[in-house]
């Protein structure tokens, strides 16, 4: 009866889990879909707790105690600007907690034949341990890499594919192996295989490609889940799993295409982070002009446009200009001015950052066009404001072959009559690779922080 019971609401928190996905999926919806999938999880976490297989609470709560007061401080304290960071430690964290049931049932079920462990259970064990385990591993790395406690760009040494490959096919023998004799000590030098493979495998890979690598290790934890969930015959588990996985692998997809870049590549590419070149004038050292404009022209310029688009990038979060853009497209609006957000899908530094970031300041979501819907619009715009975006507006992506970022789509605001860029410096963006938009003879630099130019150019458009 309590079983059944158990099983029945577990169905209601797989409900919530999708429900809560569906609502995330647009702006608008997202807060009351992240707020169904924390219900759904507090009733799978409850259910759960009473199953009858908990022996001994102590622990337990011990751990929920530590995890939930270290979780609640890092929520409420961290930054827009490092979110990216804490989804790969959490998403680590994840598959490492996968990893370690898989372990333990190992350790209390042994091994094919021998106990209790089954085929299914025992490929699932297996499986759990070593994907749990790269995921934990390979995320920690890409969480070092963003908050640049290690270096954004690719490390790499020589026969490095090679000994990936080699290293794999050991973890693969080692699992059959542990799956067929009861011996902890094996399925542990497997695990710590899968850690250096982990690490291995996302230390070669530049920061620009952290979104794809983020998205397709979240993919691998939620598989990981899934298959400790059947290990231990969860039905929930298996599903809240295979959620993850299933849209962790959609994201995938998306981001690689947003960067027009093949899963392979990122992967086994070596790409991006650190200083590759690009751009002819960066290998010739020429230094070519730089044309720059102050709040007041650019407030007199605005005033009289018909069309202004605003690409927001890394740097406006960064800023946390969000609300001085917001104030600035809402006077402009007010006089006339057809205003609207072109946001790129890797834009920031995790999927959905931009949307995330002018939601926060009240934007209405009708003003913010996706890439392809503002792409052909920008012949007829009169001014694009570049607000602390670099890569996503590097012309070089579609002109220059030999640019590491050629062939990502890019929103294409040189073709608009003018452009003006918000940025500090002529640093290059998380590519490392130069961009010629600043030196196009249309394009206006306005250098500062963010923040400060905007909350200058409201003052100024409410002067004109
Ligand atoms: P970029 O990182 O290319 O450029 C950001 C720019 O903002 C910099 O050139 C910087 O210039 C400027 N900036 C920084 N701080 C400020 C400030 N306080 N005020 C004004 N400007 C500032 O950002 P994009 O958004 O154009 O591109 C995103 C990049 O990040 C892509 O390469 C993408 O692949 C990568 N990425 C994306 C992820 C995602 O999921 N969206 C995740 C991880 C990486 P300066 O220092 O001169 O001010």
């Amino acid at each position: 009866m309590r079983a059944d019971l158990i099983q029945l609401v577990y169905l209601v928190a797989a409900v919530c889990f999708i429900l809560g996905l569906k609502w995330l999926s647009s702006p608008r919806s997202a807060r009351r879909g992240n707020q169904v999938a924390a219900i759904g999880m507090a009733i799978a976490i409850v259910a759960t707790l009473v199953d009858r297989s908990v022996i001994d609470y102590t622990w337990i709560i011990a751990a929920a105690l530590v995890g939930g007061s270290v979780g609640a401080v890092i929520a409420r304290r961290v930054q827009m600007t490092a979110m990216p960071q804490l989804v790969a430690l959490l998403n680590g964290l994840g598959g490492g907690a996968a990893a370690l049931i898989a372990v333990s049932e190992y350790h209390a079920h042994g091994a094919l034949g021998e106990t209790s462990l089954g085929g299914v259970a025992a490929v699932s064990v297996m499986f759990s341990a070593i994907v749990g385990s790269i995921s934990f591993a390979g995320s920690l790395v890409a969480f070092g890499k963003l908050q640049e406690i290690l270096p954004g760009r690719p490390i790499t040494w020589p026969g490095q594919k090679v000994l990936n490959a080699l290293v794999a096919v050991a973890i693969l023998a080692l699992a059959v192996w542990a799956a067929l004799a009861v011996d902890d000590p094996i399925l542990w030098i497997a695990v710590v295989l899968a850690l250096i493979l982990g690490t291995a495998v996302v230390l070669p890979i530049g920061g620009a490609d952290m979104p794809v690598v983020i998205a397709f290790l979240n993919a691998c934890t939620g598989l990981a889940a899934a298959a400790t969930g059947f290990a231990l015959g969860n039905v929930l588990l298996i599903i809240a799993g295979m959620l993850v996985g299933a849209s962790g692998t959609l994201l995938t997809q998306l981001m690689s295409k947003a960067m027009n870049r093949s899963l392979a590549s990122v992967l086994f590419g070596a790409f991006g982070g650190g200083n590759a070149g690009g751009g002819s004038s960066a290998a010739s050292g020429e230094a070519l002009p730089v044309l720059e404009i102050g709040t007041a022209d650019l407030a007199a310029q605005l005033v009289y446009a018909r069309r202004v688009v605003i690409v927001p990038g890394y740097g406006l979060a960064v800023a946390q200009a969000q609300h001085p853009v917001r104030e600035l497209a809402d006077l402009l609006g007010a006089r006339g001015v057809d205003v609207t957000f072109a946001i790129h899908p890797v834009a920031g530094r995790m999927p959905g950052h931009m949307n995330v970031l002018l939601a926060e300041a009240d934007v209405p979501y009708d003003k913010l066009l996706e890439m392809e819907e503002a792409n052909p619009d920008f012949p007829q715009t009169d001014v694009v404001l570049v607000i602390g975006a670099n890569d996503v507006v590097n012309p070089a992506a579609r002109d220059d072959p030999s640019s590491p970022l050629h062939g990502m789509p890019i929103l294409e605001v040189d073709r608009a009559e003018h452009v003006v860029v918000f940025k500090r410096s002529m640093a290059s963006g998380f590519a490392g690779v130069e961009n010629l938009l600043f030196h196009d003879p249309k394009t206006r630099m306005l250098f500062g922080d963010a923040r400060k130019s905007l909350t200058q150019l409201v003052q100024d458009v409410q002067d004109v």
